[in-house]
This record gives structure tokens, sequence and C-alpha cells, in this order.
């Protein structure tokens, strides 16, 4: 039996010494990263992936809090961008989802200005009551630069492209290998075997992994990201599922690249389907496409096939198919294994979370590191913070479907009627009579994010708020106008996104 224990270690230490990570796909390789570098020396950790098994290889599009991952770990962002073939993004479009023709974005970063303290959104509910008809892009720098191919990276001076955000587009292959060089690097060893199976001790904890080969390996703390299946977490350790397709019933996906042609878009484009949607991630080798479907209204070959006519491309590999079940466990960490990634639930990628998912999933295991007495009551903390944050994403993208107005097929029949989670009835509900978005504790997405998608979806406040009156509307308004100039101003002066990726452009490097 292999047994990561150092030979030193006395009898009686509670501490962590030993962590085995089932799975190398994004969420193992993240996980064996930041374990490493969080814990230095003190802890002994394996990571075991089979090539047979291989990783579900999607999962190309981030949201900001990426950079911050890659600072924790002190990453070279610009390395990383080389290396993972990755593009910017500054948001999300959405096309057709309310309607056919219609578009609404989902931008990161600000949005005009909080004016006395109130959000400017408030202020826009009452510019459109008095029959203005503002567009996002006046005040919002990321989608004026989305809209027109352009980007810039948060400058160091004052001005508006301050508090400019974005993420990254990457290929998620090469971030697997880039991340495993990383934690090898830091002293992870990598076994490449087939895990048939755990043991288990008297009290249910897991004692051994057992492999195909006959070997086994023991730890103190077994990280679960062996996809899907969930290999510790649900067969050994039955944590049990919550299966949310009752309200995001899509279930299966097909995944084709092509060859970039035209501009590369600083965001994603996700695009509603008559059986769910389709996204488009531009890379710097190659566009990432897929289609989101449910298997109840359209099948894999009618899907694959609706895919290939709309993009019109030869593509540049055969078509990949996923099959995944929306929802969480009902328990994230269980006695002395906490799963991460595709193990730990899944959130169909329309507004690309499962990546941070991973990420913030290991922040609040380091919050809460345990000893090897496991204690239940920081067990049951950690559970209840993640349990939380999954269900608030899982509400705003159930908001992304139930608003439609669509009903030209069976799928928008049944997601304009189908019951929603109160949380997000009542979130609606306040909306529409008072124009207001609170964020929730542990939620991550902002009242802005809300804002954006409530008013994307056509989602009207009854009134606006009264606070608005106490300010002159006369001087809004030409705050407005200065506000829409300054970001004007800014994409005027900003290099095409393409320019990014021109060899020898030194220039275009991230300075922070
Ligand atoms: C269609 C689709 C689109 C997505 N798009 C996005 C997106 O745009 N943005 C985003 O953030 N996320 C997205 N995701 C989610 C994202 O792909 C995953 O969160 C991410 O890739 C992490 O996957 P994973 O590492 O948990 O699982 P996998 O990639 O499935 O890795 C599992 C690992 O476990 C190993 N393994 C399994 N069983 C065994 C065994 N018995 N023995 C040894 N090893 C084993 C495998 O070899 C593999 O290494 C998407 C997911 C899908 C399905």
């Amino acid at each position: 039996m292999t047994d990561l224990r150092a030979a030193h270690e006395p009898a009686n230490d509670r501490r962590i010494r030993r962590i085995a990570i089932v799975g190398g796909g994004t969420a193992g390789w993240m996980a064996a990263s930041t374990l490493a570098r969080a814990l230095g020396g003190q802890v002994s950790i394996a990571l075991i992936e089979s090539a047979e098994i291989g990783t579900v290889g999607v999962g190309e599009a981030t949201i900001p809090p990426i950079l911050d991952f890659l600072r924790m770990l002190g990453i070279d962002r610009n390395n990383f961008v080389e290396q993972t073939q990755a593009t910017y993004k500054l948001g999300i479009g959405f096309r057709d989802w309310l309607r056919p023709g219609h578009q609404y974005w989902h931008p990161f970063g600000l949005f005009g200005t909080p004016i006395n303290r109130l959000p400017f959104y408030h202020y826009w509910h009452k510019a459109k009551a008095q029959g203005l008809a503002p567009t996002v892009n006046l005040f919002s720098l990321e989608t004026a630069l989305a809209e027109s191919n352009r980007f810039i990276f948060p400058q160091n001076t004052l001005g508006i492209a301050q508090d400019l955000r974005y993420a990254l587009h990457f290929d998620a292959v090469l971030v697997a290998r880039y991340l495993r060089g990383f934690a090898e690097h830091l002293g992870v060893t990598r076994l490449e075997r087939k895990v048939t199976g755990a043991t288990q001790r008297d009290d249910g904890f897991i004692d051994e992994l057992v492999f195909d080969n006959g070997e086994r390996l023991r730890a103190d703390l077994y990280i679960d990201c062996s996809g899907f299946r969930g290999l510790l977490i649900e067969e050994t350790l039955k944590a049990g599922y919550e299966d949310w397709s009752g309200y995001l019933p899509c279930d299966r996906a097909v995944a084709l690249p092509t060859e970039i042609q035209g501009p590369r878009p600083p965001y994603t484009l996700s695009t509603a389907r008559p059986a769910g949607w389709q996204w488009r991630i531009p890379l710097q080798h190659r566009v990432g496409n897929g289609y989101v479907y449910c298997s109840s209204h359209i099948s894999d070959e009618a899907a694959h096939a609706d895919l290939l006519s709309v993009l019109g491309q030869q593509p540049l590999a055969d078509p990949r198919f996923l099959r995944f079940v929306t929802g969480r466990r009902k328990l994230f960490w269980n006695k002395n294994c906490v799963a991460l990634g595709l193990a730990s639930g899944f959130l169909e990628p329309l507004e690309s979370t499962s990546i941070h998912l991973v990420a913030s999933g290991l922040y609040c295991l380091l919050d809460h590191f345990p000893d090897r007495s496991f204690d239940e009551a920081n067990v049951a903390h950690y559970n209840r913070q993640i349990i939380e944050e999954f269900d608030r994403v899982r509400d705003f993208i159930v908001l992304h479907y139930c608003a439609t107005e669509r009903s030209d097929s069976p799928l928008w029949q049944y997601c304009r009627t189908m019951a929603i989670p109160d949380s997000l009835a009542e979130r609606i509900e306040l909306y529409r009579g008072t124009g207001r978005i609170f964020q929730r504790q542990h939620e991550l997405f902002t009242d802005l994010s809300w804002f954006f998608i409530l008013d994307g979806l056509g989602i009207e406040p009854r009134d606006y708020n009264p606070l608005v009156d106490t300010v002159d509307f006369a001087q809004v308004k030409g705050l407005l106008g200065q506000l829409s100039g300054n970001v004007a101003a800014a994409v005027a002066a900003a290099p095409s996104h393409d320019s990014f990726f021109m060899a020898g452009a030194p220039q275009r490097r991230a300075a922070r």
C-alpha cells in the first residue's frame, strides 16, 4: 500500500498530512495547485487520474474572479494567456432569449455611477418612466467595447477605464496541462491509475483508495474531482443529489470546434435555439461552439445537425456529446471527502460559473481547513456556505429561462410557465414592485448582474425608487451626457481585440 504519511509523524498528531485528489480535469489540477500553494511543504499531495477515462474537455469561458485565482497562485497572467490560447472576455451577449431577433448584454464592470448612494439603475428606471430610451452601451464601457470588438485593460490612471472588468476564454485542455506543470513544480505527485473504489472505516470515513492494479493509497483528506459520477462523494459516501432539472431542463450538450473566421469578439455569445441554446467562444487558435439542449425535445443527431447548419463551417474535430443532470450534491463535504467541480454538481454553462465554483470551493475549504477530527460544526458550516452559493447561482440561471416571451417550441412554452424557486420569485417580485435588488451573503452575482438580466429580459418595475426624486433630474441628465461621452471617447481610443494576439505586440500585455 502507498502511504503518504511522513516517517517522523508523531502518533497523536491531528494535523492533515496527506491529501489525495481523485481526478485530473480542470477541477483536480486547480485543487492540486491551490492546496500545494497554500499548504506549502506541510502536506503530501497526490493526484490520481486516468487517461483511459479522460476529462470532459470543455469549460472555456470564465468570469472576472479567474484573474484573482491566477493572482492568488502567483501565476503570470500574460504567460497564462499565451500558453492556454486565451482571449479576453468583457461579458456575454444574449441573442433571441426574450424573443427571436432580440438581443441584450450581461457585461462585467460598472454601469453609470451611483448618485446620492443610489445605484445608477434607479435613475435609469426614472429615465425610462419619463419616456427616454437609454441603451446599456451608453453607460457600460464593457458593452460598448464588446459591440465594437475592441478591448483595453483596466487603466492605472483616473478615468472611466479604471474599473474595467474582464475575464478569459481559454482552451480547457491547455489549462489542465498548465496547472499540472504548476502543481508538479510545487511537489504534487501525479499517479496515472484507475480508481476502482474506496474502502471505508467503521465510522464510514474513507480509509483507502483502491486501484485497478491492486495497489491502495491512504490519505487523511480526499478531494473528489472525478467528474459527473462523483466516485467518492456519491458512489462511496452516498451524499445524495438534489435534481434541478425541473427548473433547468437542458440535459445534453454537443461541442464542435471551428476555425476562426472574422474578428474574435471579446465576449461569449449565447443564442437561444428551439430546444436549448448555442454558445460561441473565440480563442486565439479556434472557436469553441456548442449546443446545450433538452433531450426530450431534440435527439442527439438532430442537435448536431442543427448546430452544424447554423455554424455553416466544417468543424475541426468530431462532435463531443455530453450528458448531465442539473443539480448539486446534498452534501459537498461528507466525512473526510470534499467534492469539487462536476463531482459536486452541475449548473449549465450559461453564465460560465462552474470553474469559478471550483475556486470558490477551494477558498472555502482553506477557510475551513480541518484536522483529522473533522469537526462536525466546521463541516456543516462549509456545506451551508457552498449550498447557499450554488442555490443563488441556480436562481440567476433560471431567470434567463423563465422570463422569456418565446412560445415557439415545447421547451420555451415549458419555461414560460414552469414553477420557479421561491427565492427567485421573491426577487423578481421585489424588483417589479420597487426596482430594488439586494445581493445576498455568499452570492456570486451582484445587484448589477441581476439588473442586466432583469432589464435585458424586459422586466420593468411598476415605479421607480422615490429617493431618485430628491436629486435634480436636469443635473442627472447632464451627468448622463458626460458619462456616455466618456464611454464613447474610451471606445474610440481602444485597439481592436484581435490586435492583442498579433505577434510582437508587447504593448498589448496586461499591466495588472
Ligand atoms: C457542455 C459543458 C460546457 C461547459 N462550459 C463551461 C464554461 O464555459 N465555463 C465553466 O466555468 N465551466 C464550464 N463547464 C464546466 C467545466 O467543464 C467543469 O467545471 C470543469 O471542466 C471541471 O471538470 P472536472 O475536472 O470536475 O471533471 P472532468 O473534466 O470530467 O475530470 C474528471 C477527472 O477524473 C478522472 N477520473 C474519473 N474517474 C476516475 C477513476 N475511476 N480513476 C481515476 N481517475 C478518474 C478523469 O480521468 C479526469 O481526469 C462546462 C461543462 C459542460 C458539460
